[in-house]
């Protein structure tokens, strides 16, 4: 059993623990949900426990469709065991359809189709608002080689072949969805989280929220809306 010993780090929704084996951490999931840059923070009851269940579910489709992932066990229903990376502090998004930012930032209409999908790299730094940045800032800043670009983009396009087509057989659309990834042993391997907290999911009929937008839009029925995500994929939760 993997003893937690000292809290690294808290993020805005996880806090990470050291454990007796230097090479993994144990990611702790929080009730705690944060949207504007961490300027709004408001507790969910079960967010924690849904997210890492999720999560959980998502990384071992992932892993077995070839995707390599800092993901080793569930621990608890809050608690992962993960593998201790070096983190890239750029953010990867692929859109399948037009939401968020993008709408804001260019001015094209939500719900149009992206054709193909449009790959973005943001630049983790909420003080900075997470600006946009390419390849160019990446390697002139060291954040990541050229190389590790590469894969970063390829993985993220692989995620997009694997779980749009997932969602789908649950009846709805991956709109968009970011990524962060890492470096164990030299490789790059998927890192963070895949939950609502971190895509758009929308019911392929009705059009309907059923992510982080609910809260971010004041729209309520966030951990509803998240447990009937998982539900769709056939997630079983404790009551
Ligand atoms: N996203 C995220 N963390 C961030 C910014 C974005 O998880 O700090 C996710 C967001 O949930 C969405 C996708 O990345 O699924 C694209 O987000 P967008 O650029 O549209 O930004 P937003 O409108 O969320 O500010």
């Amino acid at each position: 059993m993997m003893e937690k010993r000292v809290e690294l780090y808290a993020g805005k929704a996880k806090s990470v623990y050291t454990t007796d084996d230097p090479d993994k951490l144990v990611l702790h999931f929080r009730d705690d949900t944060s949207a504007f840059d961490g300027q709004r923070i408001e507790q969910l009851a079960r967010k924690g426990m849904v997210n890492n269940r999720f999560n959980a579910f998502i990384m071992a489709k992932l892993q077995a469709a070839g995707i390599p992932t800092h993901f080793e066990q569930l621990i608890s229903d809050n608690e992962v065991l993960v593998k201790r990376m070096d983190m890239i502090p750029v953010e990867c998004v692929v859109r399948n359809v037009a939401a968020g930012s993008l709408c804001r930032r260019l001015g094209v209409q939500e719900g149009i189709d992206l054709n193909p999908p449009t790959f973005e790299f943001f630049l983790k730094n909420d003080l900075l608002h997470d600006p946009m940045v390419n390849e160019s800032h990446i390697e002139t800043f060291g954040w990541a080689t050229p190389d590790e670009v590469v894969t970063m983009k390829a993985l993220t396009f692989k995620v997009n072949s694997v779980l749009k087509q997932l969602f789908l057989e649950g009846g709805m659309l991956l709109v968009d969805y970011k990524l962060e990834f890492g470096r164990f042993r030299g490789e790059v391997i998927l890192g963070d989280e895949f939950s609502p907290d971190g895509c758009r999911l929308w019911d392929v009929n009705s059009r309907e929220k059923l992510d982080k937008d609910r809260f971010r839009q004041g729209l309520g029925g966030v951990v509803e809306a998240y447990e009937e995500v998982a539900r769709r994929l056939g997630i079983e939760l404790p009551q």
